[in-house]
């Protein structure tokens, strides 16, 4: 996946500021920066909750910009959200059921099988629970195994450690990890948690006010002076 210099604008605010990135298959990729940086607001653009207000996307050469969001599902964008979207009143196995129906529609074969992915990530034993019987940890896992089941050729992760315990995120980290070296697809991950970004990823970008201010290697970004600011202030 491709972003070509995209940019965007609420009110006098440039909540995304000229983004170009890429990623491939196998990257996984941290999205850092402080609050209000525009890093959910670049996630709505990927997937077209938000339309940018100039520059491109693209999607294994294929220009999304202006496609609606189920159709960038379809052709292989699967996210979640800051904040959880499970249907409460369906079970476990259901929520992840409606996103495997959905994965029907598009022209992708499934490339792996997802009873493993559901090992993975725990939910083995609990796929007949009702989902709000799942603790948050595991609410946060199934919201990550209903994006999986999509199929995806970019999973899209927002902030998926927040409220999670030290536990919880080393298993999450050790989860995605499987993932990257399981599954053909790229991941962008945005959290807070540094030590959880720096362990799961190959590459970061850091934003701040709408503005990519750096991207490299975990190590090349821990030692940034821009970053360190951009944390700390000054
Ligand atoms: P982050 O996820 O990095 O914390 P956001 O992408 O949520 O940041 O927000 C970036 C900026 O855009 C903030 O100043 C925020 O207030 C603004 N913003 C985000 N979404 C909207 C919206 N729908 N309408 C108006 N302003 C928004
Ligand atoms: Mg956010």
């Amino acid at each position: 996946m491709k972003l070509d210099c995209i940019s965007k604008n609420f009110g006098g605010v440039k909540a995304v500021s000229q983004v170009s990135l890429e990623i491939g298959e196998g990257d996984v990729l941290g999205l850092i920066g402080p609050n209000g940086a525009g890093k959910s607001t670049l996630i709505n653009l990927i997937t077209g909750l938000l339309t940018p207000d100039v520059g491109k996307i693209f999607l294994s050469n294929l220009d999304i910009t202006s496609q609606k969001p189920y159709q960038r599902a379809r052709l292989g964008l699967a996210r979640t959200f800051q904040n959880l979207r499970i249907y409460p009143n369906l079970s476990v196995g259901q929520n992840i059921e409606v996103a495997s129906i959905s994965s029907n529609y598009s022209s992708r074969t499934m490339n792996f099988d997802l009873d493993k992915i559901i090992n993975i990530f725990d939910l083995e034993d609990k796929i007949d629970l009702a989902s709000e019987e799942l603790s948050y940890g595991h609410l946060r896992r199934l919201e990550i195994v209903r994006a999986l089941a999509l199929n995806p050729l970019v999973l899209l992760l927002d902030e998926p450690a927040a409220g999670m315990n030290e536990n919880e995120t080393k298993e999450l980290s050790n989860s995605l990890k499987w993932v990257q070296n399981n599954i053909a697809c790229a991941i962008i991950v945005i959290d807070h948690d540094l030590k959880f970004i720096m362990g799961v990823c190959d590459k970061i970008t850091v934003m701040n006010m709408g503005e990519v201010i750096a991207s490299g290697k975990p190590n090349e970004i821990s030692n940034n002076k821009r970053v360190k600011e951009a944390y700390i202030g000054h």
